[in-house]
This record gives structure tokens, C-alpha cells and sequence, in this order.
């Protein structure tokens, strides 16, 4: 354990650590349910759960008992050898879920890197597409991580700035847009539509009511996969186990992550049925760790929280209630406020018809951040004037309350004169 102020350890970071990310400033040392204390010993509500990774709230007894007596016993084999629970882990996912089969990654890009290589396998060997002529079509605001081909299909500069060259075959229509969609769709070289049914990092933009109904339609009309990045909506996170049950359809591939593992380590995973899955043969794609024991035996306990605590049901719940009582703020500098389930977004009016009303220098919603966290709670802007919260679905009405009232005080003690 150190002995250093957070003051000391972010200067660590700094002269040590690239500098690829802005934190914000706190130094978090401890995380049980739904809050976090940093290194002072200060408590926070965590408003983030590590970008819907800590669905089940910060070390889940349940998951941490788990991890520790796998870890006791094997924790990596490879995919040289067989271990004792890929196949149980393997048979409980995708009867869960109703998917044929499962191809187990670590981190959430992993899996979406899965997708489009199955994607572009399925439409040369069963599609038929031409060789090398496959596309994939993605959505203008889409993040799915930092990959090559992550940051090839991403629409933000500072995603994809200055990393070009760029793999080719990945078209860009605009998001919640079926026209473009179905235009795209004329094209016999598409193999599949990638979407997040709520984009997440482009903060919490939420579709029409019938949008992903309309694009399961479409995928399915043109023979194009429907392919669900669900690494952040996906696992109760929305108020549903996924956010395409809302539309009550069935994307060809699934991608989950995140909170497949409740936050202990990374987990990803990729699901279809067989005549996309047994087009990758043995050889042909993997990963070290990917189906490791230790990651089987804590995304099973991690998707059994979920159920067995009907977290969906409470993340429902509770992210009606937290919308109610920021919709009440009813402050001029709130833009609006929306999201579904607890991963929600206030949009802060970030332009000079506000600015006389701030009392700080620099982007609001940063500041806003600032004394949230002063005040106890933490959360993350993103796109400089979107505020994303996504607590732990253990939160209960209390802590919603609570939450709101911090958000409240917060936005009066930026604004006043
Ligand atoms: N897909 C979506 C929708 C995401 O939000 C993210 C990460 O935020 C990813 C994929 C990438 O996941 P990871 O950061 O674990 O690689």
C-alpha cells in the first residue's frame, strides 16, 4: 500500500504514465456497491462504474469470492489445451442468451474486431461476396474502441487523427438514419451493419422507438448481418439484459464486454449462430487469455448477479426516477436530459448564451464535473458539454436522491454570481 496524497500519485502518473487520457483529478484507492474513496479517504457515489464495466457495483462479494478461489486453483491454459470450464461457461452464455455459439475475447475492441472479421469471413464463404470486396457499415459517432480498424470507422478526429493509413471496406452513414441505411444496403458487397443500439461514448444518443426494429428488417431483407455493439448498453445496463430486447429482436452478432466480468478484469465476448461462428476455422483467429478458466468462472458468476439480483429490473427503476428528478432541476443552463435505463446523459447548454451565468473559467460541463466531485459524486463529460451517468445498478432510491440533489447543489454553486 502506498503512503502518497493523491497530489503525489497523479504527478507519478504524469511523469511516468503516457499521457493518453485527462483524468480527472482524484485518486481513487478503495470501491464497495456504488461508492469509491480516494486515497484520503473521501467517499464518492461513482456516477461512471468505469464506463458500465461496474454493473454490479464495485467488488461484488459474490464475483470477488469467485475470482479468488479460481484464482487459487488455474488461471490460463491457452487455447493450446482444453481447461475444465470454457465448456460450461460456453453452454450457460449462450443459453442465456439464445445464441448457437460463443467466441471469448478480453477487451470489448477485441470482440468488435471479432465481429468484423466473422462479418467479412460470412460474406465470402456463405454470402458470397467477391474477395476483398466486403463492406461493413458503421454510424457517424460510433466508438468501439482503438484499434486500427476501431479508429477506421470512427467519425472523431481525435480518435482517428493522425493514425491513417485506414482499412479500406468500412462505410459511415449517420446514426437513427433508415433511409441511409437502406441506401447503403443496395450494395451486394455489404456483409454487415455494425451498431450500438445507444451510442454510449458519443453521449448516450438514443434512437428512435423504432429504429433498430427497422434495421433487424433491412439486415434481414438484403441477407446483411445485424451485428449489436452491446459493450456498453448491453448486460442490464438500459433497464433491459440487452438494449435490443427493447425492439424485442435478435441481432446476428452480439458483442459484450464490460461488465462481463463485473469489472475485475477484462471479459469480452462475441455470440452468433452456427453458419456465421463455424466460418472461422481453427487457426484462423484468438487470443491468449481469450476463454481463460478465471475469466469463464467470473463472467458466469457476474451474468448470475445480474440475474439473480434482477438488476435489469432495478436499473428500470431507478434511472425513471433519476431522470424525473434531474428533469425537475429545471435550471437554464440544462439542455436536456436522456438515456434509458441508468445510462443516461444531461446535455449542458455549453455555448455563449449561458456563459454569463457561469461563475468559472473553462468548459462547463468539465466544472460542473470539478465540484460534483468536491461534492461526492463522479462522473465524466464527454464531447466537452455531455455529462454521462451511469452508476452501479445496485443504487438504490436513496442514493438516486441523494445523487440528484448533489447534481443540483453542484449546477447552483457553478452559476452563482
Ligand atoms: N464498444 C463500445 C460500444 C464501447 O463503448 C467500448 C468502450 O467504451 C468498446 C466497444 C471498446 O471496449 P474496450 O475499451 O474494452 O476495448
Amino acid at each position: 500500500m502506498t503512503t502518497l496524497s493523491s497530489k503525489e500519485l497523479i504527478a507519478l502518473e504524469e511523469k511516468f504514465g503516457a499521457h493518453n487520457y485527462h483524468p480527472l483529478p482524484v485518486v481513487l484507492a478503495k470501491g464497495k456497491g456504488v461508492h469509491v474513496w480516494d486515497v484520503e479517504g473521501k467517499q464518492y457515489l461513482d456516477f461512471l462504474s468505469a464506463y458500465s464495466a461496474v454493473n454490479q457495483g464495485h467488488c461484488h462479494p459474490r464475483i470477488i469470492k469467485t475470482m479468488q478461489e479460481q484464482a487459487e486453483v488455474l488461471t490460463l491454459t491457452s487455447r493450446a489445451f482444453h481447461n475444465n470450464l470454457l465448456g460450461v461457461y460456453a453452454e450457460y452464455i449462450t443459453s442465456l442468451l439464445g445464441y448457437d455459439k460463443v467466441l471469448p475475447m478480453n477487451a470489448g475492441v477485441e470482440a468488435c474486431e471479432t465481429a468484423f472479421k466473422l462479418a467479412r469471413r460470412w460474406g465470402y464463404d456463405v454470402k458470397g461476396i467477391e474477395e476483398n470486396k466486403a463492406v461493413i457499415i458503421v454510424c457517424d459517432g460510433n466508438f468501439w474502441g482503438r484499434s486500427i480498424a476501431a479508429v477506421s470507422s470512427s467519425t472523431d478526429v481525435s480518435s482517428y487523427g493522425g493514425f491513417g493509413p485506414f482499412v479500406p471496406g468500412i462505410v459511415k452513414i449517420p446514426y437513427n438514419d433508415i433511409s441511409a441505411l437502406e441506401a447503403n444496403l443496395q450494395d451486394k458487397n455489404v456483409a454487415a451493419f455494425m451498431v450500438e443500439p445507444i451510442q454510449g461514448e458519443a453521449g448516450v444518443v438514443v434512437p428512435d422507438e423504432d429504429y433498430i426494429k427497422q434495421v433487424r428488417a433491412l439486415c434481414s431483407k438484403h441477407n446483411v448481418l445485424f451485428i449489436a455493439d452491446e459493450v456498453q448498453t448491453g448486460i442490464a445496463r438500459t433497464g433491459k439484459m440487452m438494449a435490443c430486447d427493447y425492439a424485442e429482436v435478435k441481432p446476428d452478432i452480439l458483442i459484450l464486454g464490460k461488465a462481463l466480468s463485473g469489472g475485475t478484469m477484462p471479459v469480452s465476448a462475441v455470440l452468433c449462430r452456427d453458419e456465421i461462428m463455424l466460418c472461422i476455422k481453427p487457426g484462423e483467429h484468438g487470443s491468449t487469455f481469450g476463454g481463460n478458466p478465471l475469466a469463464c468462472a467470473v463472467a458466469i458468476e457476474s451474468l448470475k448477479v445480474i440475474v439473480e439480483e434482477k438488476l435489469a429490473d432495478n436499473a428500470a427503476k431507478m434511472g425513471e426516477l433519476f431522470r424525473a428528478g434531474l428533469n425537475q432541476i429545471q435550471h437554464p443552463i440544462i439542455e436536456k436530459v436522456r438515456g434509458k435505463g441508468l445510462l443516461n446523459a444531461l446535455v449542458i447548454k455549453d455555448g455563449k448564451e449561458t456563459e454569463h451565468l457561469w461563475n468559472t473559467d473553462g468548459e462547463i460541463a468539465w466544472n460542473l464535473c470539478l465540484k460534483m466531485r468536491d461534492n461526492g459524486l463522479l462522473a465524466k463529460p464527454t464531447h466537452g458539454n455531455i455529462i454521462r451517468f451511469a452508476p452501479p445498478l445496485v443504487i438504490n432510491e436513496n442514493q438516486i436522491k441523494a445523487a440528484v440533489e448533489i447534481i443540483k447543489t453542484s449546477i447552483e454553486q457553478i452559476t452563482k454570481k
